[in-house]
């Protein structure tokens, strides 16, 4: 069992580093949040009252943290995890983040004498908490051969995507993808039921048909045909419009730079986009189909 520091104890990283206490690891958890911390210590983690006192002595550090620029602060920002870790310490972001700054993470971190993965991850909370979650990792081969068995304390599906930042491409062009997939689901089912189509009788057809997505069979926009999706909860999230839109932008700006046409990813961004704008960022992405139906 390794020593571990755990950095970001928010939404996700409190399921994750329970997750990893409970496998037996020795996890010293920090967060800018004081409450976090103490949440965490009641799962079975230490805790830890800097990046300092998180990361000494520590053989892997775990991340998950809002935004790039984040993760490029605590890790090589003044009394970052960087200037207090071993040399050859592994650094586990599991944090969503540009592309770009990823590999920039990865360049510093290895210029430094660290080993460096980006795994992003694919689920939300309820996989967060019962470490159920997919990762997709990017990274040298021995970054991710000492990552494997921390992430399976954490997760089900464990992905080696390729190079540094791979693991993020990985995770935009799939999250850019389910953003257009849940659009066109939605425009389907509303133009099926203003043809006369009740939400149902739809689903039973296209759900065999050419037109089976994820997003129609596991996460149904139209309320009835899958229970468990936020359409039968007046569309609470699950993944909110800002996390799509979040991801979104990270493929725009990936894409821009790597001179690839993304025009249905840039039509999502621009759906997503407007009803953040219009208040809607709580609302769950596969509340598009309540924007279409005219009832927000
Ligand atoms: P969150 O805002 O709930 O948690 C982030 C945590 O990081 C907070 O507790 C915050 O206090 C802490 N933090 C910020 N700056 C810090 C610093 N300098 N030092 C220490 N702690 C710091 O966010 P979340 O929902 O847990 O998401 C985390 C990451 O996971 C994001 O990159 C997000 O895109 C990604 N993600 C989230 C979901 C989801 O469903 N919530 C799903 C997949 C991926």
């Amino acid at each position: 069992m390794a020593k571990i520091a755990f950095i970001g104890l928010g939404n996700m990283g409190s399921g994750m580093c329970a997750n990893l206490c409970k496998a037996g690891h020795e996890v010293h958890a920090f967060d800018l949040n004081h409450e976090a911390v103490k949440a965490a210590v009641e799962k079975g983690a230490v805790a830890a009252a800097s990046v300092m006192h998180a990361v000494t002595g520590a053989e892997v550090v775990v991340s998950m943290l809002p935004a790039g620029k984040h993760v490029l602060t605590v890790y090589f920002g003044d009394e970052g995890v960087a200037a207090y870790a071993e040399p050859g310490t592994l650094f586990l972001d599991c944090s969503t983040i540009a592309v770009e700054d990823a590999r920039e993470a990865a360049k510093l971190a290895e210029a430094a004498g660290f080993l460096m993965a980006d795994a992003p991850v694919s689920g939300g909370t309820a996989a967060a908490n019962a470490g159920t979650l997919t990762f997709m990792c990017g990274g040298p081969d021995a970054a991710f051969a000492k990552a494997r068995p921390v992430l399976e304390a954490m997760g089900k599906n464990i992905f080696h995507a390729g190079a540094s930042g791979n693991g993020q491409a990985a995770k935009i062009a799939n999250n850019m993808l389910l953003g257009i997939s849940m659009i066109g689901t939605c425009e389907a089912f509303n133009l099926a039921e203003k043809l006369g189509l009740d939400a149902q009788t739809f689903f039973d057809i296209s759900s065999v048909s050419s037109g089976q997505c994820w997003s129609m069979t596991s996460y149904c926009p139209a309320p009835g045909p899958v229970p468990t999706s936020p359409a039968n909860r007046d569309y609470t999230p699950g993944f909110a419009v800002a996390m799509m839109l979040k991801d979104l932008r990270l493929a725009a700006g990936a894409a821009q730079s790597a001179g690839a046409k993304i025009t249905l990813g840039e039509m999502a961004e621009k759906i997503y986009d407007d009803l953040d704008a219009r208040g809607f960022a709580g609302l769950d992405f596969s509340g598009v189909m309540k924007d279409l139906k005219g009832d927000l």
